[in-house]
């Protein structure tokens, strides 16, 4: 049988060894770096992955030496002691048949530390430490620290190293003159400048010998002013292929970019074509090396289509194998509807690590705790299988129905609307969430799969539940949207986000949105994009609204934003004071303020509600309900939080069944589809 992925299935021969497919997962920092006791859980999670047929693994990143950590007692590889521990992980990966790469991370003026170095004494907005300038010695002394970290991942049994050369890391801080200000042999002409990624490069081929992966990870597109030009860019590229790099991957947009490069409103494949521009060039200078594309490739359609139209040799997808350890597997045996799709959220990976905790996956709570939640099957002998009703069909409900029917219950899952999906059937629509229906679609078919009886258009009542003898109950029934009580709320003209979201419901051309939660940030969103317009952006559209540009034709290939007009006139409130969306999430919250932003919406804090009148929304100012203000609208939102819906419970109880609840059911205060998923699945793991 013909594969549908006949591109991204291929081996890729590199001389010396050949890689089964097309697919490398990506680098990421998990936090399973930074400590020894880690070590068996990052084995563990690299090995699934690798038993998933991945066909080249890239470890999270690790300092060649202290001045590189990315914060203090960073993951380091710099001894040969530290070299034994990983042979944990390297044998893992290879017993599973697959082959891993570490990589190689020096932060440089990034790095949350009081050790950090630099080209130049120039502090970066995203770290408070000033770095320290290097001296000629000092550079020398980094080189033979990133030498020596690849001999010892060698000697650690991997089959090759990244070299870090994006993101706006060390290497990068030196090729440009925004962080680059030195006047000797390292800066000024950018021969001086690019002239540590090439001796890096160089020297590490020296050390490791001809056979051993050697990726540099190359900033093609820096999305910074001042930036690289694409000559400078093309420059660099041939030669470190000519230094003795074996594969050449895609970094886009420094980390202090305000563009964003990998959140959920980023189009699919978005910056594929600027590594299909680089592979041009390079094939014209008659140089063969592999090139890998990367950022928002999610679906082996996805990856498929761009290694067809030869924007790559390979594709780099690293989130994505969060979300499904089985990706690759999964897309070779004709199994895609099966796949977990990585909707892009942040919520659980990159928040996480910002957040010093542990990285995992929002749709795969199990990502990072492969030791640790385990997902035993029932032994079917014993009579543990239970008759078990789960209540609602949202994420908490989906995740614990199909969890328990894996593991061997027999699952009736209850649902009053006509679809499954709860409040991500609203979430689904909102422009740039498109993604949140690939879950759904994941859950349809995992309900499928495990024999899961699924009564939709089935609102239960307890004593239904009760008579149906049912073992165990599971509710998972979420939330109602909670009433601010504003006096004027039963006008015509106020609306809940259900009735905008769900009922599409008429909205006037000036709307007052109340509450600037997460779903006041997007309901936000929804009402200034057009009324009829795909809220899918096409990629020109995107790129044009966040001033991405061909770096050809202005350095770093970013100018100013030219967003599409506002479809409506919209006002976000608050209550409190300070800054609208601080609650969002800590990678994605500036890109939906920004995109509001653009789209001129007006934040408002600090408000007390009076009244709704049929000319708008009364508001005063601060606890003395001073300024009193009309802020005069059409349609008046409500977006004021939620309130757990578990009217089911006292009745259950009062009938001694036994009976579970989560999601927004437990509690609604800070409640999202992370803690809704993880929670359900963590119950469902036990019962
Ligand atoms: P729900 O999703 O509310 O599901 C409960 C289900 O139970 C519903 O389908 C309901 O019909 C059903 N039900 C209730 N009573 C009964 C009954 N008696 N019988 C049968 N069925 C019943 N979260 C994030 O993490 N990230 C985001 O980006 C995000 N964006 C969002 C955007 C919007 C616009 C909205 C509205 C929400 C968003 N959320 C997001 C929140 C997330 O969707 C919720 O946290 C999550 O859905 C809660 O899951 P749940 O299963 O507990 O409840
Ligand atoms: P939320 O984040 O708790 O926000 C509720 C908003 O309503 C706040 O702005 C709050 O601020 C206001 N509010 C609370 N009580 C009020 C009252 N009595 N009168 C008027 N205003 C009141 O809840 P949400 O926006 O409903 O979102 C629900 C959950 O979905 C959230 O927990 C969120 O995590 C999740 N979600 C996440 C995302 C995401 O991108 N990660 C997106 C959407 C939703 P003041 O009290 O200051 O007015
Ligand atoms: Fe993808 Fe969200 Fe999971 Fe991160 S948490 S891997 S972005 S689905």
């Amino acid at each position: 049988m013909s594969s549908p992925y006949p591109n991204l299935l291929r081996p890729l021969d590199l001389g010396f060894t050949t890689l089964a497919n097309r697919v490398l997962m990506g680098s990421m920092h998990t936090g399973l770096e930074d400590g020894r006791k880690h070590f068996p859980a990052m084995a563990a999670f690299f090995a699934e992955r690798a038993r998933g047929c991945v066909g080249l693994i890239v470890t999270g990143g690790f300092a060649p030496n202290i001045e590189g950590w990315a914060k203090p007692f960073a993951g380091t590889l710099s001894t040969s002691g530290g070299a034994r521990r990983h042979k944990l992980v390297t044998d893992a990966v290879h017993a599973e048949g697959g082959k891993i790469a570490l990589q190689i991370l020096h932060t440089g003026r990034y790095g949350y530390s009081p050790l950090c170095v630099a080209p130049s004494r120039i502090q970066s907005p995203i770290s408070p430490f000033t770095p320290r300038a290097l001296t000629a010695r000092g550079i020398e002394r980094q080189i033979l620290a990133f030498v020596r970290c690849a001999r010892l991942a060698r000697e650690a049994g991997y089959d090759g190293v990244e070299v870090m050369g994006s993101e706006g890391y060390f290497i990068n801080q030196f090729l440009v003159t925004h962080t680059n200000h030195r006047t000797d042999e390292w800066g000024g002409a950018y021969a001086n400048r690019m002239r540590l990624a090439v001796e890096i490069v160089q020297r590490v081929r020296e050390a490791v010998g001809p056979d051993f992966i050697l990726i540099y990870r190359l900033s093609m597109l820096d999305l910074i002013p001042d930036g690289s030009s694409w000559d400078e860019v093309v420059m660099l590229a041939k030669a470190v292929a000519r230094a003795g790099a074996t594969i050449i991957n895609t970094g886009i947009g420094w980390h202090e970019a305000r563009v964003p490069t990998i959140a959920t409103s980023v189009p699919r494949g978005a910056f594929a074509w600027v590594t299909q521009k680089m592979r041009k060039e390079l094939r014209g200078a008659g140089l063969n090396i592999p090139l890998i594309t990367s950022n928002r490739i999610n679906m082996p359609e996805v990856a498929e289509a761009v290694l067809a139209e030869g924007c790559a040799d390979m594709v780099s997808m690293a989130r994505p194998f969060l979300a499904d350890a089985e990706f690759v597997a999964k897309a070779a045996a004709g199994r895609r509807d099966e796949i977990n799709t990585c909707i892009a959220c942040n919520q659980a990976c990159l928040d996480h690590t910002f957040k010093a905790k542990l990285a995992s996956c929002l749709v795969n709570p199990r990502a990072g705790h492969e030791t640790t939640l385990l997902l035993r099957r029932l032994d079917a002998s014993a009579g543990h299988r239970k008759r078990v009703a789960v209540v609602g069909a949202g994420p908490a409900g989906l995740a614990a129905a199909t969890t328990l029917a894996e593991r061997g219950h027999e699952v009736h899952l209850f649902e009053s609307a006509a679809e499954i999906g709860g409040q991500f059937n609203m979430a689904k629509r909102i422009p740039g969430k498109e993604e949140f229906s690939e879950t759904l679609r994941y859950f349809a078919r995992r309900i499928q799969l495990t024999g899961v009886q699924l009564h939709l258009s089935r609102r239960v009542a307890a004593a239904d539940l009760v008579a149906q003898k049912f073992d165990e109950v599971v509710l998972a029934t979420g939330v109602r949207p909670r009433d601010p009580k504003i006096p004027g709320a039963e006008l015509p003209h106020v609306l809940s986000y259900i009735d905008v979201l769900l009922h599409g419901r008429p909205v006037g051309a000036r709307v007052a949105v109340v509450g600037a939660g997460g779903i006041g940030f997007d309901v936000a969103e929804f009402l200034v994009t057009a009324p009829g317009h795909s809220p899918t952006l096409s990629l020109h559209e995107w790129l044009t609204e966040w001033g991405v540009a061909d770096p050809a034709s202005v350095r770093g290939g970013v100018r100013r934003a030219r967003p599409a007009p506002p479809a409506r006139q919209v006002t976000l409130l608050q209550r409190k004071a300070g800054k609208l969306g601080k609650g969002l999430g800590k990678t994605t919250g500036w890109i939906h303020r920004a995109a509001l932003q653009m789209k001129q919406v007006e934040m408002i804090d600090g408000v007390n509600y009076e009244r709704i009148t049929p000319q708008g929304l009364f508001v005063t100012y601060g606890d003395k309900r001073r300024d009193g203000q009309l802020i005069e609208c059409d349609t008046v939102v409500l977006c004021a939080g939620q309130e757990p819906l578990r009217e089911l419970l006292a009745p259950l109880k009062a009938a001694g069944v036994k009976t579970h609840l989560i999601g927004g059911a437990d509690e609604a205060s800070e409640l999202d589809a992370k803690r809704a998923i993880d929670q359900a699945t963590r119950l469902a793991a036990v019962m």
